[in-house]
């Protein structure tokens, strides 16, 4: 399949070197040009722009930072709603519902499907292609995008309005982000009684506490100290405040949630918007007073 992938980053850049991998023949478009570099290298075309992306192509792929630079992209001067040749666009970032219903009707008026596809699974994910692949939109295209959806992962057709694998995503996520800030302060208490860190992991693994942040969080990027995981802290914080979001859209209450959410706005504050997700740990051990690293073998 001929596609245009716009967003070349820790997930589009290894999401976009499978799709070459597969065969497909990629038109790829990043602001950093180093991000498009080793694409080409592996036989994608360069674009210059979103819109010059969308007159190549008839199916655009998106994994974009952004509510702000997703609207740009498609809707923005050398938006990709300029080009002739795109039919549909295929947007891998996590958006929400609200903004995936407002750009689906944006794009409707120039006659571009959507088909939301929000994935799950992170770096490693996405390099392996073992990502959970979330998808809504009218079912014949996402048939037709399917083969490209099956290089990053398990594909799991959610439904057909704009939005619903957008808010499939934010439960996830929700619980991700959870997962993490309740696992501090876990490991956190255990600590100051005495515990070792890793073996709080190695037991709450074998028992029922077990989660993605007890799994491999801890293990890949907190007990060493290393901070790497490759999720940004400013993705998961708007992660958090789009599941807040919907779930007032929704009249949900969110109790957990919303505690959820002011520790994680209390770690961006501390740990800076450029700081790794995982290093909402750091904030937990700041008030803790205890660190939570593995000892030296
Ligand atoms: P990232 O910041 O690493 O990558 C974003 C890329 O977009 C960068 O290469 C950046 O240069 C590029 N970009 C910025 N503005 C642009 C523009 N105007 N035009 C073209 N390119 C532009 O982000 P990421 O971690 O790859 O995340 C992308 C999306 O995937 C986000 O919505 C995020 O929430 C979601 N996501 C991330 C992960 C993860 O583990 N990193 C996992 C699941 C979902």
């Amino acid at each position: 399949m001929e596609i245009g992938f716009i967003g070349l980053g820790s997930m589009g850049g290894p999401m976009s070197r499978r799709l070459i991998e597969a065969g497909h023949k990629l038109t790829v478009f990043d602001t950093r040009k180093e991000a498009m570099e080793p694409l080409v290298k592996l036989g994608a075309e360069a674009a210059r722009s979103p819109a010059d992306v969308a007159d190549r192509v008839e199916t655009v792929i998106t994994s974009l930072p952004s509510l702000d630079i997703g609207m740009k992209v498609v809707s923005g001067d050398e938006g990709l709603i300029r080009g002739n040749r795109v039919r549909r666009y295929v947007d891998l970032s996590t958006t929400g519902s609200r903004a995936a219903i407002k750009t689906a009707e944006i794009l409707k008026q120039r006659n571009i499907v959507q088909i939301d596809s929000p994935v799950s699974g992170g770096v490693a994910g996405a390099e392996k292609g073992t990502l959970a692949v979330m998808v809504s939109g009218p079912s014949e295209e996402i048939e037709h995008v399917r083969p490209a959806l099956e290089v990053f992962g398990k594909v799991f057709v959610c439904g057909e309005r704009p939005g619903m694998a957008q808010s499939m995503k934010l439960a996830n996520n929700f619980l991700s982000a959870t997962g993490m800030a309740a696992s501090s302060e876990a490991i956190a208490m255990g600590v100051k009684a005495g515990l070792d860190p890793s073996l709080m992991c190695d037991v709450i693994n074998a028992g029922s506490g077990m989660n993605t942040a007890t799994t491999q969080k801890f293990p890949r990027s907190v007990l060493p100290g290393t901070f790497d995981y490759g999720f940004g802290m400013a993705l998961m914080v708007k992660d958090v405040r789009l599941f807040l979001a919907e779930a007032e859209d929704f009249g949900i209450p969110v109790e957990v949630a919303k505690a959820v959410g002011s520790l994680w706005e209390t770690a961006m504050a501390e740990q800076g918007e450029r700081s790794d997700f995982t290093e909402l740990a750091k904030t937990v051990e700041k008030r803790a007073g205890v660190q939570m690293r593995a000892k030296k073998k």
